[in-house]
C-alpha cells in the first residue's frame, strides 16, 4: 500500500511546514486616537531561530477593524486546514524539483488576554486561572491554606473536549427560565466564556424573556410551548450547520490542543508582568523611605559594560517609573540587586536576585541538557513564588501571571526555549502593519492592507531568488541575475525589506575580531583630528610583562605601536581599556596596534580569581585580584567577550556611601548642571554579574564547576513554613 500522501502528491516529495500564528490588536492611526484592528501574522517554525526573529520572515496574514479575533481565526484555521487536506505544490530550489507542502499549526503566540480569548477563557481577572489547568476558585477558597498551596502547583490540565462540553452546557442553560442568572453562575464557576457562541446565546435569552413575559389578562404560555419555540429558533439560528460550527473554531481544530498550544508569553508575563510588579513594590518602598534620589544616583553610576547597550537612563526611569516599557524592565532585571542591596528588606532583594536568575534562564537561546535545564528552572520558579508570597501574599491570588510561571517548564519541553514563543518580534512588526495601514483611505482598510502586503511579499519572494509557476511557459521560473543580486548591491533596500546586513560583513571591517579604531588627538583650530603618534615597544606596558616562551622581545624592540582605546572581541563585542573580559575573567590594560595597521596584535590584561563561595546575599560569583598581580599579553582571538563586573560595595563592611558631583552631558556638551554619582571604596572585592543576558553562555562557561552547583540551589526557601 503506498502512503496516501504519496498518491495525493503525485509521487513528489512531501514536506510538512510547522506554522506559528500570532494575533494581536493594534491601532491603525497616526494620532493617539485608538483605531483598533485585529491582526494575524505567521512565521515558519522550521527555520533557524536567528531567521525566525527577523522582520523579513514574518508574514502578514489578515487584519480587520470589524471582525472579532475568533472570526479571523476561523478564516485562518480554515485555510490552514485546506493546505493540510490538499497540500501546496511548489518548487524546491535546492533540489530543483517539485515538492508538496503540508502546513500545520504548531502553536499560537499572543499576549495573555488574547490567548485567554483563544481558549474561551473568561480572562485574567476571573477567579479561575484556567487557561491551561483547573487551578483557582473563589477568593475565599484561594485564601484558605490548601487553596493557597494549590496556587503553587500545576492543576489538572484542560482538554478542548471538556471546554467544548461546558460551552454546549451554557447554550442549553440559555434556553431555561431564568437563563441569564444561571449562565452568569456557570461562567463564574467554570471560568469558561465563549465569545463566538455568544450571539446565539444572547438571542435565545432575549427570546425566552419575551415568550415568558406575563401580560395583564393573558395567561402565561406553558413552559413546554416556550421550549418548543426556543428549539425552533435555535435550529434557525444555526442556519443548517451544527452547533460546533458556531463555537470557537480553535477548540475543534485538528492536531491542536488549544489549552496547551498557547504557550505563556515571556514579554508580557515576565517583563511586563512579574518584573513590573516587583518594580512597583520596590519604588513604593524607596519612595516611602525617601530614597528615590539615592537610587537614581546609584543607577546613574552602575557599570553597564558588557550588558550590550542596556536601556538604563536614570533620569527617565526615575521620572517615568510608572510608565516603563519592556526594554527598561529587561535591563533593570539584570542589575537591580546591585542598586538596592541596602535600601530594601532582604526578601525583596532575594526576589530581584531570583528574577535575575529567572530572566537569564528564560532568555536562553539554546538548551544543551533539557532535563537539567528544566530542573533548575522549576526550582527557580518555585523559589521565586515563595519569595513573592513573603513580599506580598495577596499578589499570588490576584495576579494570575505568577501562577502562569509554573506552566513554563511544560511549554519549554513542548516547544523549546521560551524565546521562541516570545512575541517581541511580532510586536515590532506591528510598526510595519501601521505603516501599511495609515496610507489607506480607510474606506476598506482590511482590503487595502492585504493588497499592500501581498505586493510586498511578492517582491520579497522575487528579489531573494524565489520561484513561481509560469502558466504560459508551463514551467517554474525565477528572476534574472540583475534582480537577484540587487539587494546585495543596495544595503538600504536590503534593510527596507527587513533583511539583516550580515551578508556584507566584509564591507564592515569593524565586525572582525581584533579590529581597533586608531587613537586620535584633536586637530588644530577647526581642523580634523589626527591619528596620535606611535610609541616604541619598549615603552609599552606589554613589554614589561614576561610571557613564557616569548623571546622575541629583542626583535620587537624597535617596532612602533598605536595605543588604542578599544577593540573587537571574538563574539564581536567592543572591549575598551578597563573593560572586563572573558579568557579567565580579566581586565584590559593596554591595546596595541602595529604601525600602519588597524588590527590589534597585543592585548595586556590582568586576571581575577574566583572565591570558592557565592556572595552570601547576592548569590553571584565573587572575584578578587590575587596578591601578586597576574598579568598576561594575549591576542584579540583569545578574548571571547566582554562581561559585566560590579564592585562589591558591602565587602569588608565598607558601604560605598561617598557621592561625587559630576557635570551632566547634554548633546555631547558638558553643562554646568551637576548630578551625584557613587564613588566606590578601594576594596578589592568584585562580583561577576551572572544575570547579564548578553553572552550568558560564555559567562557561564568561565565559572568554576563548584560554583555552578551553588548557583542552581542558591536561595533555599522553606515552602511549607509560609
Ligand atoms: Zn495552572
Ligand atoms: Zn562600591
Amino acid at each position: 500500500m503506498p502512503n496516501p500522501l504519496h498518491i495525493k502528491s503525485g509521487g513528489r516529495l512531501v514536506l510538512s511546514v510547522p506554522l506559528i500564528l500570532f494575533m494581536d490588536d493594534v491601532s491603525g492611526n497616526i494620532s493617539k486616537q485608538w483605531n483598533k484592528h485585529h491582526v494575524v501574522y505567521m512565521s515558519n517554525a522550521s527555520m533557524p531561530r536567528e531567521m525566525v526573529e527577523k522582520e523579513f520572515c514574518i508574514h502578514f496574514v489578515t487584519s480587520s477593524p470589524h471582525a472579532t479575533p475568533l472570526e479571523l481565526m476561523n478564516g485562518v484555521s480554515k485555510s490552514v486546514r485546506k493546505t493540510m487536506e490538499e497540500g501546496v505544490i511548489t518548487w524546491d530550489c535546492k533540489n530543483k524539483t517539485e515538492v508538496m507542502l503540508i502546513a500545520y499549526n504548531v502553536f499560537i503566540a499572543g499576549d495573555n488576554p488574547m490567548q485567554a480569548e483563544e481558549c474561551s477563557h473568561a480572562g485574567l481577572h476571573c477567579n479561575y486561572f484556567r487557561r491551561t489547568c483547573n487551578v483557582g476558585g473563589t477568593n475565599q477558597e484561594k485564601m484558605s491554606d490548601s487553596g493557597y498551596m494549590n496556587l503553587f502547583k500545576c492543576g489538572e490540565l484542560h482538554t478542548p473536549e471538556r471546554t467544548l462540553a461546558e460551552i454546549k452546557k451554557q447554550v442549553e442553560l440559555a434556553k431555561l427560565p431564568g437563563g441569564t442568572e444561571k449562565l452568569k453562575g456557570a461562567v463564574a464557576s467554570s471560568g469558561i466564556h465563549d465569545p463566538v457562541s455568544m450571539s446565539i446565546i444572547n438571542h435565545l435569552l432575549e427570546l425566552g424573556k419575551q415568550l415568558r413575559k406575563r401580560k395583564a389578562g393573558v395567561p402565561a404560555k406553558p413552559e413546554a410551548e416556550v421550549q418548543v419555540q426556543l428549539e425552533k429558533e435555535f435550529e434557525l439560528a444555526l442556519g443548517g450547520l451544527s452547533l460546533d460550527d458556531h463555537i470557537n473554531p480553535l477548540l475543534g481544530m485538528p492536531g491542536v490542543n488549544i489549552h496547551q498550544d498557547t504557550p505563556t508569553e515571556i514579554l508580557h508575563t515576565i517583563l511586563l508582568g512579574i518584573v513590573k510588579y516587583f518594580w512597583g513594590l520596590t519604588t513604593y518602598i524607596l519612595e516611602k523611605a525617601q530614597q528615590l534620589n539615592l537610587f537614581k544616583a546609584w543607577l546613574e553610576s552602575i557599570n553597564k559594560d558588557g550588558l550590550n547597550s542596556p536601556t538604563l537612563g536614570a533620569e527617565y526611569i526615575c521620572h517615568y517609573k510608572g510608565g516603563l516599557i519592556g526594554k527598561h524592565f529587561k535591563s533593570l532585571a539584570q542589575v537591580m540587586p546591585y542598586l538596592i542591596y541596602d535600601l530594601v528588606p532582604q526578601h525583596v532583594l532575594d526576589g530581584w536576585t531570583l528574577i535575575g536568575e529567572l530572566v537569564v534562564l528564560l532568555w536562553h537561546t539554546a538548551i544543551d541538557d533539557v532535563d537539567e535545564y528544566l530542573t533548575t528552572l522549576t526550582h527557580t520558579i518555585q523559589n521565586f513564588l515563595s519569595i513573592s508570597a513573603q513580599c506580598a501574599p495577596s499578589i499570588l491570588i490576584t495576579k494570575a501571571k505568577f501562577h502562569f510561571l509554573l506552566h513554563l517548564p511544560d511549554y519549554i519541553r513542548r516547544f523549546g526555549p521560551a524565546i521562541l514563543f516570545s512575541t517581541e518580534q511580532y510586536e515590532s512588526f506591528n510598526h510595519v502593519f501601521w505603516l501599511a495601514s495609515i496610507y489607506s483611505n480607510q474606506q476598506a482598510p482590511s482590503h487595502d492592507t492585504c493588497q499592500a502586503f501581498s505586493g510586498q511579499d511578492i517582491i520579497k519572494h522575487m528579489v531573494t531568488g524565489g520561484h513561481w509557476y509560469d502558466e504560459k511557459m508551463k514551467k517554474w521560473v525565477h528572476a534574472g541575475e540583475h534582480i537577484t543580486t540587487f539587494l546585495k548591491a543596495h544595503p538600504e533596500q536590503n534593510h527596507l525589506v527587513g533583511l539583516p546586513i550580515c551578508c556584507s560583513i566584509d564591507i564592515f571591517t569593524q565586525c572582525l575580531t581584533g579590529y581597533a579604531q586608531l587613537p586620535t588627538i584633536p586637530g588644530d583650530q577647526g581642523k580634523r583630528s589626527k591619528i596620535s603618534p606611535c610609541i616604541q615597544w619598549h615603552l609599552t606596558l606589554s613589554a614589561t610583562i614576561n610571557m613564557p616562551g616569548e623571546d622575541s622581545q629583542v626583535s620587537k624592540r624597535s617596532s612602533l605601536y598605536y595605543k588604542c582605546l578599544a577593540f573587537t572581541t571574538v563574539s564581536l563585542d567592543k572591549a575598551a581599556v578597563g573593560s572586563h573580559v572573558v579568557l579567565c575573567v580579566a581586565m584590559v590594560d593596554e591595546i596595541l596596534v602595529p604601525h600602519g595597521k588597524h588590527h590589534a596584535q597585543h592585548i595586556a590584561v590582568h586576571c581575577f580569581k574566583f572565591l570558592p563561595e557565592l556572595h552570601p546575599t547576592l548569590h553571584v560569583p565573587q572575584l578578587r585580584l590575587p596578591e601578586t598581580i597576574h598579568q598576561l599579553v594575549v591576542t584579540p582571538e583569545d578574548i571571547l567577550c566582554v562581561v559585566n563586573v560590579q564592585h562589591d560595595c558591602m565587602a569588608e563592611g565598607k558601604n560605598c556611601k561617598e557621592m561625587q558631583h559630576v557635570p551632566i552631558q547634554q548633546e555631547h556638551v558638558e553643562t554646568t548642571k551637576m548630578h551625584p554619582t557613587v564613588v566606590h571604596a578601594s576594596t578589592n572585592a568584585y562580583l561577576l554579574n551572572t544575570h547579564a543576558l548578553h553572552n550568558y553562555q560564555l559567562i557561564s562557561a568561565v565559572i568554576p564547576k563548584a560554583l555552578h552547583s551553588q548557583i542552581g540551589s542558591s536561595i533555599v526557601v522553606d515552602h511549607h513554613s509560609l
